[in-house]
């Protein structure tokens, strides 16, 4: 028999209405002898329609999830739901308390720690609740990222192609509903241990995004957060009211070709613009090494013809950084 996970909720997970808490997690420090990290939670129900499971936070130092989930979570009236939306704003509340991408506790990448482990660090046995306690119940999952403090990103929605491809068609069509600027077919360059991997091998419609980065967030990201969620929401039908759509470009990454690496430190120099188009083997980022005069900079050619969809976003690299995505417009 499995250990039973160390987290207490202080919500009813079947209770109508709104309720505000915690997801009470003992943890024993030089502060605090007996003392517990609280994840905020909100869970807003109404009947017995599907379940909407939503996260921002997955990454400590990204804020357009944040900044949309805590709003849905003070504004979410439970008379236009159907059903129950479980909203954890904060996924990794150690590390986006830290403004850090991973946790400083344990230095757990949430996004590498699935399906996690009861008895294993503060990171892992936060998965491992996802992993048994909220991800069964769920039926939608919608997960927010954006770049975080090194990546800058185009905005788009995202899902992965899937061997189901009923489960695939239904996250592209939340995609859709979303409408970001963009939507991408995405390919993952280390799916282990992720958070989307554990929820699509439930066979959960999983949606994620990738809404700008540099360790903050911009106007135009935050809205179309707002609006992106309520839509998906809208297009399940667990909040009432039409999705407002809006123009979205069909971004595809079609192989690891993608992706441009460093293969040396230095200071970065990118060609293009976040969005703008590039051809195979033109140079999409120059890197220039600082040490000394009159050396020429490394040349990073593009392996595909597409669109700059992300960026390295700090002045400064180090060798195996990545440096730059290129995806492949489809329509
Ligand atoms: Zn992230």
């Amino acid at each position: 028999m499995s250990r039973p996970s160390p987290i207490s909720p202080t919500v009813d997970f079947d209770r109508g209405g709104v309720q505000h808490g915690f997801l009470r997690l003992p943890y024993s420090r030089d502060d605090s002898a007996w003392g517990s990290v609280m994840l905020p939670i909100c869970v807003v129900k109404n009947g017995s329609g599907p379940t909407a499971l939503l996260t921002g936070g997955n990454h400590g130092d990204e804020y357009e999830g944040p900044l949309a989930l805590y709003e849905l979570a003070r504004t979410l009236d439970p008379k236009d739901v159907s059903g129950t939306v479980i909203i954890v704003p904060a996924m990794n509340y150690p590390a986006f308390r830290a403004g850090t991408r991973t946790s400083p506790i344990d230095k757990g990448n949430m996004n590498r720690s699935f399906p996690g482990r009861p008895d294993g660090t503060v990171t892992e046995k936060i998965a491992d609740y996802f992993q048994r306690e909220l991800l069964p119940r769920a039926d939608v999952v919608f997960d927010f990222h954006s770049g975080g403090r090194t990546l800058d990103f185009v905005p788009f929605c995202a899902a992965h192609i899937l061997p189901d491809k009923k489960q695939e068609a239904r996250a592209f069509a939340a995609v859709e509903a979303f409408s970001a600027p963009f939507s991408m077919k995405m390919l993952e360059i280390d799916a282990v241990g992720m958070y989307d991997t554990a929820a699509e091998e439930m066979g959960k419609v999983f949606v994620t995004t990738e809404l700008g980065g540099g360790g903050t967030s911009r106007a135009e990201t935050v809205r179309i957060a707002r609006r992106g969620i309520l839509n998906v929401l809208r297009h399940e039908g667990i909040v009432d009211g039409a999705v407002e759509k809006t123009r979205t470009s069909w971004l595809d990454m079609p192989s690891g070709d993608c992706f441009c690496f460093a293969e040396e430190d230095g200071m970065i120099e990118t060609m293009v613009d976040l969005g703008e188009p590039i051809e195979a083997g033109a140079v999409v980022a120059r890197i220039h090494s600082t040490g000394r005069t009159g050396q020429a900079p490394q040349e990073i050619r593009a392996k595909i013809s597409g669109l700059l969809t992300a960026r390295h976003f700090p002045g400064l690299v180090k060798a195996g950084d990545c440096v730059s995505v290129i995806a492949v417009v489809v329509e």
